[in-house]
């Protein structure tokens, strides 16, 4: 199950070849450090404009959707194509191309609740440093990565008094950072799947996921058995993936090879 023992999805490629061939491709990109290299802040991320070229020229060739956990307005901004699906806040907002303007939002009526919690938060958090609120839209998140260790139980505090004043809210802890979301289980994965399911159901198109991260492993697992998933780099944990490439340039050299197949 480790991300090395998969078999390379360049050097398998025509395994891949054939699979596309008797079906057209859906892609489901994640962005940090998938299409973008990771950068030291989130704001610094920048997608190669080579790989934003690739992207676009696939999505006029079959239905291309760049998944993430970024805020809706962020992805856009880091993307800014018109011609691919954005799934953002981990699938809570999903918003389509100009050739299919279709708006999603899961979770719609948690936005005043999570407003209420972003507000609590910036209250409760103003005097711990390092402590950042970043709000999404239908999820917030707090980030205590720049957080001296000796303030991390204070963190941990303030955001489980907020939890407590939000209980219909879910609260998730990643990688020094906590999220807060509307109730229900939705993540990247049944994101995906809805996406799917709008462009014309499992018959129609051959899911292939990319991405490099746990919150990616949704994805993987939504398409194993009827579509492909390639992990980005080796993760250190098990994967759902089928297939894995080396690192990002890998990625964007697949991605290449999946548009010549299609033109
Ligand atoms: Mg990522």
């Amino acid at each position: 199950m480790a991300g090395p023992s998969l078999p390379d999805a360049l050097a398998g490629f025509p395994a891949l070849r054939e699979r596309i061939a008797s079906a057209k491709p859906a892609l489901f990109l994640d962005l940090d450090g998938t299409l973008a290299p990771i950068a030291a802040r989130p704001d610094m991320v920048e997608v190669p404009a080579e790989t934003l070229e690739t992207v676009d020229r696939l999505a006029r060739l079959c239905p291309v959707a760049v998944v993430s956990g970024r805020g809706l307005e962020d992805l856009k901004d880091k993307i800014g194509l018109r011609s691919v699906y954005y799934v953002a806040d981990h699938g809570f907002q999903i918003e389509g191309p100009l050739r299919d303007r279709v708006v999603f939002e899961m979770g719609r009526e948690s936005r005043p609740q999570i407003e209420q919690a972003a507000r609590q938060l910036h209250r409760t958090l103003e005097g711990i440093e390092g402590a950042l609120v970043e709000e999404k839209g239908l999820s917030l998140s707090v980030h205590y990565r720049l957080t001296p260790e000796a303030k991390h139980p204070a963190v941990f505090r303030a955001v489980a008094d907020v939890a407590e004043m939000f209980p219909a809210l879910r609260v998730t802890e990643g990688k020094l950072v906590y999220e807060f979301r509307p109730p229900g289980a939705w993540d990247k994965g049944k994101a995906l799947l809805w996406l799917l399911d709008h462009l014309g159901g499992h018959g129609g198109h051959l899911p292939i996921a990319l991405g490099d991260d746990l919150t990616d492993e949704d994805m993987f697992a939504a398409v194993e058995g009827s579509g492909v998933g390639v992990i980005v780099g080796d993760p250190g944990r098990p994967t759902r993936a089928s297939y894995r490439v080396d690192d990002r340039m890998a990625a964007a050299r697949l991605l290449e090879a999946i548009g010549g197949l299609l033109v």
